[in-house]
């Protein structure tokens, strides 16, 4: 078997506008990339600040064949769906939802946000379910910055949302193999940060600039690092840096997708629109 060299790619996030209308930026899918496998889309949410009655969030909506993630820098989130969970999300909470075989979701600023102002930051991760799995019993998994590991170094800070580091490991679990670490680097720091050799990783940056192995990252660039090795090397440049990391070994399956459903072919999206039509995902129960 023939060893594929690592590749690195920069990209710049792309303005566009999602749910009711509030303005993200993202890596993919966009025109000429439609995911990086095993994921399958990454928005940044924000940052905005919302004035009084401003705020504007996803209200219900329908998911199916792929899990999706949020994650919140600032502000606050709150989720409902159609299988009876509900919470909401402050800084440096994860939401892990399996959609599976489908639910049917709200996603909005918190209350107070909606009704006094204040500012929204975060991310939106699509990860991709194995075929097998994609039509699995919706799950749904939520913690709290306090239960997610934190590890630190000189000049260095990394919360561990999935996978593992320094032998700390993340409560999620996750169906396909995935890494999701937040670091910040302190100005000229550099963290050496271990994945699975051969995934697919994404190093997305929050704030300030730096390098991923030779690779220079700043304001809204992302790299793509396909067949990635098994260590990242971080490095912050003078104003210090901030990303979130995500790796994930690829499924190679084929990809169908539209909107809110991901499939292995055409024939299952247009099964997964006629379920969600004849109201298979359910509904969400409200008593206001
Ligand atoms: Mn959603």
């Amino acid at each position: 078997m023939q060893t594929q060299a690592t590749s690195i790619t920069v990209v710049l996030t792309q303005v566009a506008l999602e749910g009711g209308g509030f303005q993200i930026r993202r890596a993919f899918p966009v025109a000429g990339l439609s995911y990086f496998d095993p994921i399958l889309l990454i928005d940044e949410m924000g940052p905005v600040t919302y004035g009084p009655g401003e705020g504007i969030g996803a209200p219900d909506h329908p998911h199916r064949g792929f899990e999706t993630v949020t994650y919140v820098l600032d502000g606050a989130m709150e989720h409902e769906d159609s299988h009876g969970h509900r919470g909401s999300l402050r800084p440096g909470d994860v939401q892990w939802m399996t959609a599976g075989a489908g639910v049917i979701h709200s996603e909005m600023p918190a209350k107070e946000i909606m009704e006094h102002g204040g500012r929204v930051h975060g991310f939106q991760i699509w990860v991709n379910l194995p075929q097998a799995q994609k039509l699995a019993t919706p799950r749904y998994q939520e913690y709290a910055s306090e239960q997610l590991p934190i590890v630190t170094g000189p000049g260095t800070w990394a919360r561990v949302i999935a996978g593992e580091l320094d032998g700390r490991r993340s409560p999620i679990e996750t169906t396909v193999p995935t890494t999701m670490v937040h670091v910040k680097l302190d100005a000229g720091a550099h963290l050496a940060l271990p994945i699975a050799a051969g995934s697919n990783a994404i190093v997305h940056t929050i704030d300030g600039s730096g390098r991923v192995q030779d690779t220079a990252l700043s304001d809204h660039r992302v790299a793509l690092i396909a067949n990635a090795p098994a260590t990242l090397e971080l490095t912050a440049d003078a104003g210090g840096f901030e990303a979130l990391v995500l790796a994930g070994m690829p499924l190679n399956e084929p990809v169908a997708r539209y909107g809110p459903f991901v499939m292995n072919t055409k024939a299952e999206i247009e099964q997964a629109f006629r379920d969600y039509q004849a109201g298979r995902f359910g509904e969400i129960a409200r008593t206001n």
